[in-house]
């Protein structure tokens, strides 16, 4: 797949990377239809934040959900969904009470 790659401040790359594969019976991949840049990519690229190696960037986006694991219940292969900067599992105590950004079990995108 291709995707955005930032080696230093202001040196942004598209670059080819690895397919995405379901390490985790509760990883989805989604099929990205549009995404954009978010205020928070902003910080490495104008060097006020630490970049270290290079690594993909780009944490806002709509698309197809592609392929889910064994234990994904709430999407399937062909739905349009949207994401964010982190998961939620939406059945922790954060998630039921409004706060899916704080979710107890979130991981971050673009590691
Ligand atoms: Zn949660």
């Amino acid at each position: 797949m291709r995707g955005a790659v930032i080696h230093a401040p202001g040196d942004v790359r598209f670059e080819t990377l690895d397919d995405p594969r379901i390490l985790h019976p509760t990883d989805a991949i989604i099929r990205t239809a549009v995404t954009c840049v978010c205020g928070s990519d902003l910080w490495p690229y104008r060097g006020l934040e630490t970049i270290g190696d290079p690594h993909p960037m780009g944490h806002e986006y709509v698309g197809f959900v592609e392929e889910v694991g064994s234990e994904v219940t709430s999407v399937k292969p062909g739905q349009f969904v949207v994401g964010s900067f982190a998961t939620s599992d939406n059945t922790c105590a954060n998630c039921r009470n409004g706060w899916q950004s704080n979710c107890l079990h979130r991981e971050f995108m673009s590691t």
